[in-house]
């Protein structure tokens, strides 16, 4: 007897799950079951060097064809699953077709966050999440052009940095009184905001779009207290939702994301879930938290793998990001929110490379680091080890990072 693990969702999520189930020793079928045309892909690349022309679509497979089929994963792409019946242990697919399985991953991820303004759905007016979008935008991308952000967030800030290196006149509208508001320190605001200006790109805050005008073709963006904006592009990037519907309607636990445990359990013992999905608990803040990024993708996918094997492998892991926007790499380590002091290693008002340091009561809790891979290297060590940090010493540029361990 063999049995099935049917894989919802065909992304990052999913290409580390596949894989982690062979080598955890599953023997049975593995079908996934994606809505999008391709093999995973890596998503960050679409705002960066693909939107930028970099790269080209078949550059972005995480794995390429052959290694799927070396390991005996099959994919039906293009296809959505509708509904889940725990019940019976089937999937019923949008082609009618129903899929008997005996485990079960969501790997759903996530989709971008509309709006519902006057005038959007003319022409020229875009989201960001897929290879589509990224190819419908290079449709409108024209140097010398006007391209609109509405949105000044990573992937707001990412696009700008990407349509500017093209050659298009763009503009960033923000809504809050800074870009990277939710998830920076404003230190890390003024720098971006420094930078970007630099590099020719006009940015707008404290406003807040009300419509699109254009005959077909969006032309005008206007905002709420009256100013407009022309324009040839619009790119909106307003954050993103958890795809947990399914999820819900087979009564599983949802609660901004899909509860899971420490090792991607779902409350059915034949269902796992890993990726941007998941509400999942992190022992190092003792928080319960959703995470859109890789590194928590492919790591939680780990786990789950584990998990359909009857094995208990924990996650974890220090939370990671990273954005390119010009020349600058920006990593980040851990969770900022709740911060009570920002320590800064560098000059953030001239050049193009520093780090800020984020502390609650005395602690290290996390770190954004521009072009300095030794201060994210140590302090994902610091933060993660608990270990209490010297302030001066954290600021002193003459002070070597692994001196602070
Ligand atoms: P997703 O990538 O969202 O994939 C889920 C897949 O499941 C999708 O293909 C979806 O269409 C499909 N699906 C959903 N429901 C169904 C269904 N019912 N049936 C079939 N298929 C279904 N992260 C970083 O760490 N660093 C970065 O620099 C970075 N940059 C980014 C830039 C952009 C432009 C974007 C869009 C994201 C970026 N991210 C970045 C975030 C990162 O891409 C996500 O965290 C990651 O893709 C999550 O992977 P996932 O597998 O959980 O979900």
């Amino acid at each position: 007897m063999t049995n099935t693990c049917i894989v919802i969702g065909a992304s990052h999520a999913a290409a580390q799950l596949v894989t982690s189930l062979r080598q955890e020793g599953w023997q049975g079928d593995i079908k996934v079951i994606g809505d999008e045309p391709y093999l995973p892909y890596h998503r960050p690349p679409l705002s960066k060097d693909f939107l930028s022309g970099n790269k080209q679509a078949d550059e972005l497979l995480i794995r390429k064809a052959p290694i799927y089929e070396k390991n005996d994963i099959h994919f039906k792409l293009n296809q959505r699953v509708e509904s889940i019946d725990r019940a019976h242990k089937t999937v019923t697919l949008s082609n009618g077709e129903v899929l008997v399985y005996d485990k079960l991953a969501l790997c759903t991820g996530s989709r971008v966050r509309t709006v519902s303004l006057p005038g959007v759905e003319l022409k020229g007016i875009h989201y960001l999440r897929n290879v589509q979008d990224i190819e419908a935008i290079q449709q409108h991308l024209v140097p010398g052009k006007k391209a609109v952000i509405v949105g000044g967030g990573y992937i707001g800030l990412e696009t700008a940095a990407s349509l500017k290196k093209q050659g298009m006149d763009v503009t960033v509208l923000e809504m809050a009184p800074r870009v990277l508001a939710r998830v920076t320190a404003p230190e890390l605001s003024e720098f971006y905001t420094r930078i970007h200006s630099e590099e020719g790109v006009n940015i707008k805050t404290g406003i807040a779009v009300s419509a699109f005008e254009g005959n077909q073709q969006v032309e005008k963006v206007v905002c709420a207290d009256g100013s407009s904006f022309a324009a040839d592009l619009v790119v909106i990037g307003v954050g993103i939702v958890p795809n947990v519907e399914l999820a819900e309607a087979a009564g599983l636990q949802v609660n901004n994301g899909i509860v899971v445990d420490e090792y991607a359990r779902t409350n059915d013992p034949d269902i796992v879930a890993a990726g941007d999905v998941t509400n999942h608990p992190n022992a190092i803040y003792n928080i319960r938290l959703r995470l859109e990024s890789v590194p928590n993708a492919t790591d939680q996918a780990k786990s789950a793998a584990a998990s359909l094997c009857g094995k208990e492998k924990l996650y974890s892991s220090l939370p990671w990001f990273w954005s390119d926007q010009f020349d600058l790499k920006l990593q980040i380590a851990g969770l900022s929110q709740g911060y009570d002091q920002v320590i800064l290693r560098g000059d953030k008002d001239k050049g193009r490379s520093f780090a800020a340091f984020y502390l609650k009561e005395g602690k290290l809790i996390s770190a954004d680091c521009v072009n300095r891979p030794q201060e994210f290297m140590f302090s994902k060590r610091l933060i993660t080890e608990g270990k209490d940090v010297n302030v001066q010493q954290l600021a002193d540029e003459t002070v070597a990072m692994k001196d602070l361990l």
